[in-house]
């Protein structure tokens, strides 16, 4: 049976599409499953002037797909509690203070508290000064800050953000969330290593090819393309996502799977990125911006709502990384997202080369890790499910329905949050490095003119993705 767990949270902008979409219908999980049971209680918190029961309303609302026990979302909605908030308004805070302190009482909540910032990112600092100044933090229980994407625009914001929360929450209380370190496949990576001795026998630069990273969408920018024209796929995809899938798959074998542990082979590894020369931009990134499809239906990322005609602003990238460690020293790891790519897919491919033959398999194997669409899930082995495959590189798990129970990505990182346990959190070490990789190509592509569009709708992105593996002798395995 699960351990019941006790917290009050407090979600910054209770009202928003976040918490509706993701948080709410990810803590009714958990209440299902006896996780979050009596001793809990949710705070909401959002400038409109609602009361707890038309906030219970929109919340009971955001489960209807889930579930069609009435009863239990109900009962499950008591918990919830609103308060109309102001950001800057000291008085505010006070009054949550107060309220948080009376729902503890009454929930027997064991002071804990979580403090979930699902708000915008201009007001993460002054939310944490407040948490502080006003003394909201409990002495005898946990308190816990959880932070939403995106964390900073560059290394120099990202930095003042990190100093201002840093006033108020020590490291070890910051949980920066990344919710595709919330996905089963990702998550499992160590332990496929650990329960792998030959395959993490081979995982370094006597055997690997090249390691590539897709995470491909078929959408378009929808109606967020206001948010977007701030960010673009560099920011919104390879800064935080793209990285750390690459951290867990090409980090040194930790001494033993704690976050402590983990966390240290992760961070050594971004710290050896090799940070990339101006000049050196355009041989190794390819930027690509969306144009309509082949039978001119679908808008053009230009002619999208909120996008200005002229946006310059990448839709689609790709790029080679390189490691300077004893590990990966000499081999490239290719990276892309798009939008309106032709199929949604995320995933890792791992290309061996002949040498992995001394471990039985066929030269030139290659393993994928396939993490979307469907949540977890297959690892295949030259394109074919690895259990049929006939190839004892990776045999892990024995049960082929491993994947399929698992938990979704929001429930999973709330139950670690729950715990105190941050392995599956970003930590600021690793976002300094990967910004500052970032930094560069940013920069340079900012100074610089483009010729958008230069994909179509419904295709792999810009000729250019192509040629830079090429260059290499190498191609991308997943391939329209
Ligand atoms: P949203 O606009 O739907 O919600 C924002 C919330 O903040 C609302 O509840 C609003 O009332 C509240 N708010 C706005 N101004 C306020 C003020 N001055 N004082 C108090 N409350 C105020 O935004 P969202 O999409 O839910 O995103 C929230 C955060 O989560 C953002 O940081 C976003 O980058 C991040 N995020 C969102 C998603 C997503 O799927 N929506 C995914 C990843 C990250």
């Amino acid at each position: 049976m699960a351990k019941e767990k006790s917290a009050i949270f407090i979600i910054f902008g209770g009202s928003g599409d976040l918490a509706h979409r993701k948080l709410y219908p990810a803590l009714y999980r958990l209440y299902k499953a006896g996780i979050l049971k009596d001793h809990f209680a949710v705070i909401g918190t959002a400038r409109r002037p609602w009361s707890d029961d038309y906030f219970r309303e929109t919340v009971v609302t955001s489960l209807e797909d889930l579930d069609d026990d009435k009863q239990k979302m109900e009962d499950f909605a008591k918990h919830f509690f609103y308060q109309s908030h102001n950001v800057n308004d000291s008085e505010h805070y006070i009054a949550l203070k107060e309220l948080a302190a009376k729902l503890d009482d009454q929930f027997e909540a064991g002071h804990n508290r979580v403090y979930y910032m699902a708000i915008a990112p201009r007001f993460f600092g002054t939310v944490a000064e407040h948490i502080n100044s006003e003394g909201l933090k409990t002495e005898d229980g946990f308190n816990r800050l959880v932070i939403e994407k995106p964390f900073g625009r560059d290394l120099a914001s990202a930095s003042e953000l990190n100093d201002d929360l840093s006033k108020a929450f020590p490291e070890n209380e910051i949980y920066r969330i990344d919710h595709y370190l919330g996905k089963k496949m990702i998550q499992e990576i160590p332990n496929i290593r650990l329960k792998n001795p030959k395959f993490e026998k081979a995982l370094n630069n006597k055997y690997v090819s090249n390691i590539q990273v897709t995470l491909g969408e078929s959408l378009g920018v929808e109606d967020r393309g206001g948010y977007y024209e701030t960010a673009g796929v560099l920011r919104d995809m390879v800064q935080n996502h793209i990285m750390q899938i690459i951290g867990s798959i090409a980090m040194d074998t930790p001494e033993e799977l704690t976050a402590k542990a983990i966390h240290k082979v992760k961070t050594d590894l971004f710290s050896s990125l090799d940070v990339l020369e101006p000049e050196e931009v355009n041989k190794s990134f390819v930027r690509g911006q969306y144009d309509t499809d082949r039978l001119g239906k679908l808008n053009a990322y230009r002619d999208e709502d909120n996008v200005d005609d002229n946006s310059n602003i990448e839709t689609y990238a790709a790029g080679k990384l390189e490691f300077n460690d004893e590990r990966w020293s000499g081999v490239p790891f290719y990276v892309r997202s798009g939008k309106r790519m032709p199929a949604k897919s995320s995933r890792i491919d791992i290309v061996f080369n002949d040498k992995v033959s001394e471990f039985g398999v066929n030269p030139n194997t290659t393993v994928s890790l396939l993490i979307e669409p469907e949540e977890g899930h297959s690892i295949l082995v030259n394109g074919i499910d690895y259990q049929s495959s006939n190839q004892d590189l990776i045999k892990f798990p024995e049960d082929k329905t491993y994947f399929d129970n698992a938990r979704e990505a929001y429930e999973s990182l709330i139950i670690d949050i729950l715990s105190g346990d941050r392995v599956h959190f970003t930590l600021w070490d690793e976002l300094q490095s990967t910004w500052k990789y970032i930094d560069v190509i940013r920069e340079k592509w900012d100074s610089e003119d483009t010729d958008f569009p230069n994909y179509l709708s419904g295709t792999m992105g810009p000729e250019a993705a192509d040629t830079l593996l090429e260059r290499d002798g190498n191609s991308w395995v997943w391939d329209d």
